[in-house]
């Protein structure tokens, strides 16, 4: 009896899986940068060409690969992050599916350079469509370096159906900017058709917003800080007189990462009440710590929606200490804390 049914080979799988992680040439920006930051680099360098269509390249000093997992790292559900379930609800990394690099070399050209600090030697590979084309040893610096080029070249409609390259460049600016602001320890340079468009030296959070948004962003904040047993919130709420007409820049953090949430963002506006012109949007930079046990990240592939244990304390937490802070900001000297 022949049966219809039968697995996918895994370039197949591959593609399909990619469909869901890269969207477009910011995806792997983000996937990139990720990677970086979870291989505890203080160092990432992102270069990107016509808005990433032709090549998007992250370099950092981390903590690199050695031969074997240089080659591993390509391949799905390959991830050095969690080994069990319950890792899940510990999380200490952005990544944890092992999905990204395996996606990504299923549908772009990748040359991969990587290094640890204690081998002589480094590896570099070079994989096309899920295809390994060559592997060879290589003396390298510390740190891995990953150059995507040639984006979706085996799948066109993917490809036409990219926007122009200012939009692109948009959404690869955002992802950079969301991650630079979830680091402000970390030294992060970003160059497009070799021009230098930012230079971010480990800082304060509130001098990495002001080197990401420009210097008048400065006088325009005012501190939230709190701490309870569910949560612990810094940063930073704009001045009601400079809320905007479009909304700008909104940002929650959780545990380092950037997160969207039309919850806690009702509860931001709920802390304005009565402060505002009608539509004006505040900006804000909030950066929440919780237990990791009390999140849980495994919802979306792209993770930026988390799901909350208790969803309404948090607003709660939120909206009062937003409030107070705002209540406070014209007696209260305006702090330069350090994270
Ligand atoms: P995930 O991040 O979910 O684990 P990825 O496909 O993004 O999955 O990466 C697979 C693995 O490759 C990671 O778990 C990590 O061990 C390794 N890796 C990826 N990027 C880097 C990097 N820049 N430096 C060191 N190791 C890396
Ligand atoms: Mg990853």
């Amino acid at each position: 009896m022949s049966s219809i049914i039968q697995l996918l080979p895994d370039h197949v799988a591959n593609q399909i899986a990619a469909g869901e992680v890269v969207q477009r040439p910011a995806s792997v920006v983000k996937e990139l940068l990720e990677n970086a930051v979870d291989a505890k680099a203080t160092d990432i360098k992102l270069i990107i060409k016509d808005a990433g269509k032709a090549l998007v390249q992250v370099i950092d000093n981390g903590q690199g690969m050695n031969v074997t997992d240089a080659r591993l790292c390509f391949e799905r559900h390959a991830t050095s992050k969690i080994r069990k379930a319950e890792d899940l609800f510990s999380l200490h990394t952005k990544g944890f599916r092992g999905e990204a690099l395996a996606s990504i070399a299923a549908i772009a050209h990748v040359e991969m350079k990587t290094k640890q600090d204690q081998e002589e030697l480094g590896t570099q590979i070079i994989i096309e469509g899920s295809k390994f084309v060559s592997q060879e040893v290589a003396v390298l610096p510390k740190g891995t370096s990953f150059a995507v080029k040639n984006l979706f070249f085996n799948i066109p409609a993917r490809r036409n159906f990219l926007k122009s390259d200012t939009v692109e460049y948009r959404h690869i600016i955002d992802e950079f900017q969301r991650v630079a602001l979830a680091h402000p320890n970390i030294y992060f340079t970003f160059f497009h058709n070799g021009s230098e468009m930012f230079n971010l030296p480990p800082s304060s959070i509130r001098q990495r917003i002001v080197a990401v948004f420009s210097g008048k962003t400065n006088e325009k904040l005012v501190p939230v800080q709190e701490e309870t047993e569910i949560v612990t919130i810094q940063g930073f709420a704009c001045k009601p007189e400079f809320a905007k007409k479009s909304r700008g820049e909104q940002f929650f953090f959780v545990n380092d990462r950037f997160i969207k949430s039309g919850y806690l963002h009702h509860a931001i506006m709920a802390a304005y009440d009565g402060l505002l012109k009608d539509g004006a949007q505040p900006s804000y930079f909030l950066y929440l710590t919780v237990p990791p046990n009390t999140i849980d990240i495994n919802i979306h592939p792209t993770k930026t929606e988390i799901k909350f244990d208790d969803e309404h304390a948090l607003y709660a937490i939120l909206r009062a200490s937003v409030k107070h802070s705002l209540g406070q900001f014209n007696v209260a000297p305006v702090l330069d804390f350090d994270r």
